[in-house]
C-alpha cells in the first residue's frame, strides 16, 4: 500500500545534464519535456542550471500570482523568484495551438498543440536563461507585471543588464527536428483538452451558420481520428497549401474577389497536378470512405513534409504559366486607356476583365483585338476608340469600344441633367449614366438627347424636362426609383 502511494505522488524527476527538477504533476509523460530538453545545447542547459531550480507543469488560470511580489506572469509561463522555478500552463498552450490550427489550411489539430507546447516551452526557457542572476533577490520584493517606469526600468535590468555569458537557444533547428518527429503517443492532459475541443466541434457541426471552411476541417479532424491519427492530413490539405501561397496572394492582392472566384478552378488544377506526381513517383495514399461512401485520400505527416515543396513548386509553376503568363501579356498590351490616353492602367482594373466572369464578353473581345493587331494604335483611330479604360473613362463609357462622339453626348447628358427639376439639387453621376445606359425606355433617353441643347431654353420657359432625383422620386412615387417609370413624370 503504501509503495503504491509513493509511485503515485513521484512526479518530480531528473533529466540528464539538469541539475534542476521537473514537475510533471502528472498531467503530462515526462517524455514530453524531455523530447524538447534533450536537444537544447550544452551550454545552455548549463545557464539553466545557473538559473533554475524547477521547471513545474500546471493546468493554468487561477494558479497564476499576477500581482505578487517577486513573480513574473506571462500567458503560457510563469516564473517565481523566490523559489526560481518556472510553471507552465497547459490550457492557454492549447488554446494557442487552436487557434493557430483554426486559421490553417492544413494539418491535424494535435500537431499544432504539440508544436505550440514546444514554442511555449522554450520561449519560457529563453526567458529564465536571460535572468541577470545578481538581480535575482531583489527582483524577490519587486512586482514585476507593473508597467509603470520604475519597475519597467528594473525590469529591463533584469533581463538585459546580466554580465555574464548568455548563450543561445537554437530555436529553430530545434524546433525543425521537433516538427519532423512523429508526434507523441501520450499527450496527458493536453489530450484531455483536445478531447474537450472535438466534443465542442461536433456540436458546431449542426450550426447551418458555422462557417464551412471549419467544418470541412473538422470533418477532417475526425476521420483523422478514426484512422488511428496515423495520417495527418487530408490530400485536399496538401493540394490547399499549394494554391494558397504567397506568389499568388501577392499576385491577386488588390482583387481579393477574383482570388476566391478563381480558387475552385486552381483548386482542381492542383488535384490533377499532386496526383499526377503521387503516381509519378509511386507514393502511398491511404484511402477513407466515409459514410456516404465518398472516398477521401490521406497522408502522412512525414509525406507531407516530403512533398509539399515540389507540390508547391509544380502548382506555382504550371498555374504560373496557364493563368499569369497570359495575363502579363494583356496588361502589357492594354496598358493605355484609349480615351484619355493615360498610361499603366493599374492590375485591379486589368485583373478584372482577365478573371472576373462578369467580363467575360469583353475579355474575348479584347484577345480577339490582340491577336489581330501589332499594337494598340491599331485598333483605334480619330473617331473610335478600343481597349481597356481607365476606372474613370470606364464609369463613363461602361464599354472596350465606341465612337468618341457617342463619348461627348455622354458628357452633354450628365452636365444637362445634372439638376432634379423638382427640387434642384445635384443628381448623381452614377444616377445619371444609370439611365442614360438604361435599354428599356429608348424613346424617353432619345427625347432627353434630343434636348439637350435646348434644355436651358425649357427651363426658362418653366417646363419640367429632366431626371427628378432619387429623393422626390420616392416622395413622388412611394418607392425608389425604376427607371422604366420616370417617363410618366416628365
Ligand atoms: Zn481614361
Ligand atoms: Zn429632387
Ligand atoms: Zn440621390
Amino acid at each position: 500500500m503504501a509503495n503504491f502511494k509513493k509511485i503515485r505522488k513521484k512526479t518530480v524527476n531528473y533529466l540528464d545534464r539538469c541539475a534542476f527538477y521537473i514537475d510533471t504533476n502528472n498531467l503530462i509523460e515526462f517524455d514530453l519535456i524531455k523530447r524538447i530538453l534533450v536537444k537544447v545545447e550544452d551550454e545552455a542547459i548549463e545557464r539553466l542550471n545557473e538559473v533554475l531550480k524547477g521547471l513545474r507543469i500546471y493546468i493554468g488560470g487561477h494558479h497564476r500570482n499576477t500581482g505578487k511580489l517577486g513573480y513574473f506572469t506571462n500567458e503560457t509561463y510563469e516564473f517565481d523568484f523566490h523559489k526560481r522555478r518556472l510553471t507552465i500552463f497547459l490550457a492557454p498552450i492549447f488554446k494557442l495551438g487552436f487557434t493557430r490550427w483554426k486559421k490553417t489550411e492544413f494539418g491535424a489539430l494535435l500537431r499544432y498543440v504539440w508544436e505550440s507546447f514546444c514554442h511555449e516551452i522554450i520561449m519560457a526557457l529563453i526567458f529564465a536563461m536571460k535572468i541577470n542572476t545578481s538581480l535575482m533577490e531583489e527582483a524577490q520584493g519587486k512586482d514585476l507585471n507593473k508597467f509603470d517606469e520604475v519597475s519597467r526600468n528594473f525590469f529591463d535590468d533584469l533581463l538585459h543588464k546580466y554580465d555574464g555569458y548568455i548563450p543561445r537557444i537554437n530555436f529553430i533547428s530545434i524546433n525543425n527536428k521537433l516538427w519532423k518527429e512523429e508526434l507523441p503517443e501520450k499527450f496527458g492532459f493536453l489530450r484531455v483538452l483536445y478531447n474537450r475541443e472535438i466534443k465542442q466541434m461536433k456540436k458546431h457541426l449542426a450550426v447551418p451558420r458555422y462557417p464551412q471552411f471549419l467544418k470541412v476541417k473538422i470533418f477532417n479532424e475526425l476521420r483523422k481520428i478514426k484512422l488511428g491519427y496515423k495520417y495527418e492530413y487530408n490530400l485536399s490539405e496538401l493540394i490547399n497549401y499549394c494554391i494558397h501561397n504567397d506568389r499568388f496572394e501577392d499576385f491577386f492582392k488588390n482583387n481579393w474577389k477574383i482570388y476566391k472566384e478563381l480558387q475552385r478552378e486552381f483548386y482542381y488544377k492542383g488535384k490533377r497536378i499532386v496526383l499526377k506526381f503521387f503516381k509519378e513517383y509511386d507514393i502511398p495514399l491511404k484511402e477513407y470512405r466515409d459514410s456516404a461512401n465518398r472516398r477521401h485520400f490521406f497522408i502522412t505527416h512525414e509525406i507531407f513534409e516530403r512533398v509539399k515543396s515540389v507540390c508547391l513548386q509544380r502548382c506555382i509553376a504550371k498555374l504560373e504559366s496557364k493563368y499569369l503568363e497570359g495575363y502579363w501579356e494583356f496588361k502589357a498590351f492594354y496598358a493605355q486607356c484609349p480615351i484619355c490616353k493615360t498610361y499603366d492602367i493599374n492590375d485591379k482594373v486589368c485583373q478584372e476583365f482577365y478573371f472576373s466572369e462578369n467580363y467575360n464578353y469583353f475579355k474575348e473581345l479584347l484577345l480577339e483585338g490582340m491577336q489581330n493587331a501589332g499594337s494598340l494604335e491599331e485598333l483605334n483611330d480619330e473617331s473610335y476608340y478600343f481597349g481597356i479604360p481607365c476606372p474613370d473613362c470606364f464609369s463613363l463609357v461602361r464599354n472596350i469600344q465606341g465612337r468618341f462622339e457617342d463619348l461627348e453626348l455622354v458628357k452633354q447628358f450628365v452636365i444637362a441633367y445634372s439638376v432634379c427639376p423638382v427640387c434642384h439639387a445635384k443628381n448623381h453621376k452614377e444616377y445619371l449614366l444609370d439611365f442614360f445606359y438604361e435599354d428599356e425606355r429608348a424613346e424617353l433617353k432619345e427625347l432627353l438627347i434630343k434636348n439637350i441643347k435646348n434644355h436651358n431654353r425649357y427651363e426658362k420657359l418653366n417646363i419640367n424636362l429632366g431626371i427628378p432625383c432619387c429623393l422626390c422620386f420616392e416622395e413622388l412615387f412611394g418607392e425608389p426609383p425604376a427607371m422604366n417609370l420616370l417617363a410618366d413624370l416628365i
